[in-house]
């Protein structure tokens, strides 16, 4: 299984050392042929507005829309949320555009701008998560075609729509590797759908 890490900013080593103690193979993808091959994608957290930009710099914006479109997994962690989500509450940055929710960024206000806790995950088992926020996001608004795996306080942390997984927080800086797991989980389910080796 080839797991591509978007590789132009963020936390693109710490998903790679955990998808690698998982047993998958990764690629950094920083032009749009890097997409050929691979089995599921990863958003890395980061700074949103000059990761879109950057996307845009290197064409990558309408390559990975459409691979997305196309049924490719995706798992975007923090940023990489603000990148998937259609709509960003008071922004016109760039963006992916793929999933149907509405994301605010920085949205957990300044004292507590960044901040760790756990959380209980019911499609991760029983043992609560150990979150952590950075400068977060949240989903305020989700169409009913999206699964929410984890909701506090009216905020949404943790969604699915289809082939598309988004997080608010980063699962990449703790040393549970359960969602990395839930998500190679569904690049393994959609691996029987989508043809070996085709070009996204
Ligand atoms: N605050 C960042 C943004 O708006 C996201 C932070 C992160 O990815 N940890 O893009």
């Amino acid at each position: 299984m080839k797991i591509g890490i978007l590789a132009l900013q963020g936390a693109v080593r710490e998903h790679r050392s955990v998808l690698q103690k998982l047993g998958a193979e990764t690629k950094d993808i920083l032009n749009p042929e890097d997409l050929q091959k691979i089995d599921g994608l990863i958003l890395p957290g980061g700074e949103s507005t000059a990761c879109g930009k950057l996307l845009v710099r290197y064409n990558l914006i309408e390559p990975i829309a459409e691979a997305g479109r196309s049924g490719l997994p995706i798992f975007g962690t923090c940023t990489g949320l603000i990148l998937l989500a259609k709509h960003i509450n008071n922004s016109s940055q760039y963006r992916l555009g793929l999933m149907d929710v509405r994301v605010e960024r920085n949205a957990f206000g300044r004292q507590i701008d960044s901040f760790e806790t756990d959380m209980s995950i019911p499609v991760l088992g029983d043992k609560p998560f150990h979150t952590v926020f950075i400068r977060a996001p949240y989903i305020v608004q989700a169409d009913s075609n999206v699964e929410i795996l984890l909701e506090y306080d009216g905020k949404i942390l943790l969604a699915e729509q289809n082939n598309l997984l988004a997080a608010a927080f980063h699962p990449e800086l703790t040393k549970d590797t359960r969602l990395h797991e839930y998500f190679l989980r569904k690049v393994k389910s959609a691996k029987k759908y989508l043809e070996r080796g085709r070009d996204f």
